[in-house]
């Protein structure tokens, strides 16, 4: 399970407001793209799903059941960052599995689910090394397969790629992408990068400025855009 539904969700920080009112229906499975303009608040919606920030208004449901007063730990989410943010100290197996040994999770089951994300994401020869000791690529994948550990119901990737060189970028998309089709998990992904979207996803939501323009799959917006705002950005040439 993992179907998410966002009801008319507004945050304001101080005066401004980020967030002016999103309705939004992911079912369980889907891998759901945010795109748009550098501070539209695609970050701080994913923020507000993950439980990181208090909406201003509005409601958040996971399989039907409203999170507002869910701590994070326990609304089944597990993020992805664009800096990685794992602690240089610790292995990449203790990174991997420190959050489960804080939720009390045994050691054979914490070494279990590792044994398996890691070989999801080729990361064996790996898990004695510290974060210095990996590429940028490396250390990506050792935060997914944090996130993979976890066994989330919803995965939350805030621009994940955006660090890394081209052909790495590649080659990450498509380990998301079967990573998607091995978990059967529902995604949310989101990017300013137009190829990521179009092939990561099964239905892109295109954003400005705290609003939704465009609900639909990557066809359907690139073929009967809503308006130039959508054209523009998923790029049928102008
Ligand atoms: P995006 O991820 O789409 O680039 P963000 O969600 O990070 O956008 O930010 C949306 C807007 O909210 C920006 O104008 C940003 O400056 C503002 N903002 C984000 N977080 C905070 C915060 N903690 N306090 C004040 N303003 C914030
Ligand atoms: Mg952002």
């Amino acid at each position: 399970m993992g179907s998410l539904n966002i009801e008319n969700v507004k945050k304001a920080f101080g005066p401004v407001e980020v967030l002016k009112g999103i309705d939004l229906e992911v079912n369980d499975g889907e891998f759901v793209v945010f795109v748009g303009p550098s501070g539209c608040g695609k970050s701080t919606l994913l923020r507000v799903i993950a439980g990181l920030e208090d909406s201003t208004s509005g409601r958040v449901l996971i399989d039907g059941t409203d999170v507002s007063v869910t701590p994070p730990a326990k609304r089944g989410i597990a993020m992805v960052f664009q800096t990685y943010a794992l602690y240089p100290h610790l292995t990449v197996k203790n990174n991997m599995g420190l959050g489960l040994k804080q939720a009390g999770t045994p050691a054979a089951e914490i070494d279990r689910r590792i044994k398996i994300a890691s070989a999801m994401l080729s990361l064996e020869p790996y898990l004695e090394r510290r974060p210095a000791e990996l590429s940028g690529g490396q250390r990506q994948r050792v935060a997914i397969g944090r996130a993979v550990v976890r066994e989330p119901k919803l995965f939350l990737f805030d621009e994940p790629l955006s660090n890394l060189d081209a052909a790495l970028r590649v080659n990450t998309r498509l380990e998301i992408a079967q990573l998607h089709r091995r978990l059967k998990a529902t995604m949310i992904y989101v990017t300013h990068d137009q190829v990521e979207a179009m092939t990561l996803a099964d239905k892109i939501v295109v954003l400005n400025a705290g609003r939704i323009e465009q609900i639909g799959s990557p066809m359907e917006l690139y073929n009967s855009p809503a308006n130039d705002f959508v054209a523009g950005f998923i790029g049928s040439p102008k």
